[in-house]
């Protein structure tokens, strides 16, 4: 992906599919990890763009490294789910990649679909907001009656 929070679209379905299920936040520390050496030259102009660490059996050490941090099921398939799907999407759209790397050279799956791959996780992440801020306005309604019941309590 051209920028790495398009992949965060992804979460949009599992949310609404599977609320509770997957740690949206694992999810995003692996998405963050996998593209860090990107993400690093884009913002300091140290190192390259690179997609070297883009390889399946990597998504699955650093699922365990990240997973370490948490002992609960969501947390882990957050991170599992985050950094493969971070390899599938980006071998769609990455010639320079090796996602199967050491044992198959090269990307079979390239596809060349930057674009149209690019506007289906934009309307996802566009849901994903939507559902993070519907999110913030349950807590805060909640916050606000609880507020509003002690406040009652106190004037009786
Ligand atoms: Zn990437």
């Amino acid at each position: 992906m051209p920028i790495t929070p398009l992949h965060f679209g992804v979460l949009a379905p599992i949310n609404h599919f599977a609320p509770g299920k997957v740690s949206n936040v694992s999810f995003i520390i692996a998405n963050l990890w996998m593209d860090q050496a990107s993400i690093i030259f884009t913002l300091t102009g140290y190192g390259a763009i690179s997609h070297d660490d883009h390889v399946f059996w990597w998504a699955l050490v650093m699922t365990g490294f990240i997973g370490i941090f948490r002992w609960t099921r969501a947390w882990w398939l957050g991170a599992l789910i985050g950094g493969t799907s971070h390899i599938a999407l980006d071998m769609l759209v990455h010639a320079d990649m090796n996602p199967f790397e050491p044992w198959i050279l090269g990307n079979p799956f390239y596809m060349g679909w930057m674009e149209p791959l690019s506007l289906v996780l934009l309307v996802l992440c566009a849901w994903l907001t939507a559902q993070y801020v519907s999110g913030i306005l349950d807590w805060a309604r909640k916050a606000l009656a609880a507020a509003r019941e002690r406040i009652a309590k106190l004037s009786v």
